[in-house]
């Protein structure tokens, strides 16, 4: 199992920015006015499906099967760290070694970098460092290969490139694959990251821990792992995953993590398989005592593509991004619903209808950040070294073995229509919520074939928006593409 299921390994990266208390810096105040300013009653109108607010009740679940494959990550956006969301927050854990003072893309490289280009640098790279792994799930094409990948980064080649990013910014990197605890050099490069001033993150299936390597992790330094879990029993996360004995390994990893002080989060790919067991797996987690717990929509793009019927219609996904704010304010563990840019337009229309305004010291950096960072402050590199706006969006824009990273990042005519949110079309373009949601530019790509199209999984309609949005799935999947 690459256990990147969905892009949920691939993101410890979310809480540990919350820890580390810094702001996202993507939105400007200007840009959060804007999304707060017009959202009147209108976008509290929204149409929802019957568990608006609620559990998403009346989503089908329980089926076998799985989850896809999406390497890298979404680079979402940064969780409510300290004053996170409203109410939860007292309550949260934190878990894990800290890193107190590291603020990623926040060093003089990376500022010298933005006053030069104008370009904010890179504050999270995910990178898929192999393919291999140790399980062969059903669902990932990336399993089930025991050696290296043709074409996988050497070490010295992940080095260079690390040399390279370090000039323009100082990152996490999310350590991801595969499974990256099947390369045997992963605690040299995790020591690199940390010598070059990054700070590295691991996204693992988990069955790996043992005692010797969660002391390894912890004495090199890794404060998060992300693990997957989308399933609250082991029947049904073994038939899931096609690895019987999986779902006891997995929690056995979680526990001996934690016992050497290693934070987790938990994640959770949602689809129409899951979509009722999202308040289970929750609590399992809670039960774990891990110290976060991620949803994660499925984009069934590239490798979950094969997963496209799994998708949850537009509706439902909506009512599980509802579930979350409003379970978000009685749960300990943090919440960051991601590859769902929308959930940052649900966040301000809640508090809207609650007489709110979402502000850093009611949200905390929830506020400051925006749904989709794909290309703006987030990338995902793969096995081989190509660069693309995160795992999902479906489009090589270099490679880093031809061109470093560097200029990769500065040049690519992709990164910068995606940094320009002038550039969205459809009723993305036309929508107040732009600059905080962004919609998804990986199922824009994958069905419109245009990534600066409408998002298609978005209900919303913006206020005086009267263009069709042709493209919008119907129930149950999409239609076209
Ligand atoms: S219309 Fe686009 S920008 Fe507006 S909330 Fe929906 S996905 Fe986000
Ligand atoms: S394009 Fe979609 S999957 Fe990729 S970072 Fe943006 S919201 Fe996430």
């Amino acid at each position: 199992m690459a256990d990147n299921v969905g892009n949920a390994d691939a993101r410890p990266d979310l809480d540990l920015e919350a820890e580390l208390g810094q702001d996202d810096g993507t939105l400007t105040e200007q840009e959060i006015a804007e999304a707060e300013a017009p959202c009147g009653g209108v976008g509290i109108g929204i149409p929802l499906s019957g568990a608006a607010g609620g559990h998403p009740a009346g989503v089908p679940g329980g089926h076998p099967a799985g989850v896809p494959g999406g390497p890298g990550g979404h680079p979402a956006g940064v969780p409510g760290g300290p004053g996170g969301h409203p109410a939860g927050v007292d309550r949260q854990r934190h878990g894990g070694a800290r890193s107190v003072g590291f603020r990623p893309g926040g060093g003089e490289a990376a500022q010298a970098y933005e006053a030069r280009t104008g370009i904010k640098p890179p504050r999270i790279i995910a990178w898929e460092i192999t393919r291999s792994c140790n399980l062969s799930c059903a669902h990932c094409r990336a399993a089930a290969e025991f050696g290296a990948y043709a074409g996988e980064l050497s070490l010295d080649q992940i080095k260079a490139t690390i040399d390279d990013i370090v000039t323009i910014t100082n990152p996490i990197f999310i350590l991801t694959g595969g499974e990256p605890l099947m390369r045997p050099d992963i605690w040299e490069i995790v020591d690199y990251c940390h010598d070059k001033g990054a700070m590295p993150v691991i996204g693992t299936n988990a069955t790996l821990i043992t005692d010797e390597i969660a002391a390894q992790m912890a004495a090199h330094r890794i404060p998060r792992i992300s693990v997957s879990i989308d399933f609250p029993t082991a029947e049904e996360h073994d038939s899931f995953r096609g690895e019987p004995g999986c779902f006891e390994q997995t929690v056995e990893g979680i526990r001996i993590a934690k016992r050497h002080g290693v934070g987790v989060q938990v994640n959770m790919t949602v689809t129409k398989l899951n979509a009722d067991k999202v308040e289970a797996v929750h609590d399992l987690a809670e039960s774990l005592g891990v110290d976060a717990f991620h949803i994660f929509m499925l984009v069934p793009t590239g490798r979950g593509s094969d997963l496209l019927e799994q998708e949850l219609p537009p509706e439902e996904y909506e009512a599980v991004l509802e579930w979350a704010y409003e379970r978000q304010k009685t749960s300990p563990l943090h919440f960051k619903p991601t590859d769902a840019p929308h959930y940052y337009r649900i966040i301000r229309q809640k508090a809207k209808a609650e007489g709110k305004k979402v502000t850093r010291e009611e949200y905390g950096l929830d506020a400051m950040t925006r749904g989709c960072l794909g290309g703006i402050t987030f990338c995902f590199i793969s096995h081989v070294g190509d660069l693309q706006p995160c795992g999902y969006f479906d489009m090589q824009l270099g490679n880093v073995k031809e061109k470093p990273f560097s200029e990769i990042w500065t040049e690519s005519n992709v990164f910068n229509d995606l940094r320009d949110y002038s550039l969205l079309k459809g009723k993305c373009g036309a929508c107040e919520y732009k600059a905080v949601c962004g919609g998804c530019r990986a199922r824009a790509l994958e069905i419109t074939g245009d990534y600066l199209e409408a998002e298609p999984y978005c209900i919303y309609e913006p206020p005086g928006w009267t263009g069709e949005c042709a493209d919008a799935p119907a129930e149950g999947g999409r239609t076209n593409g």
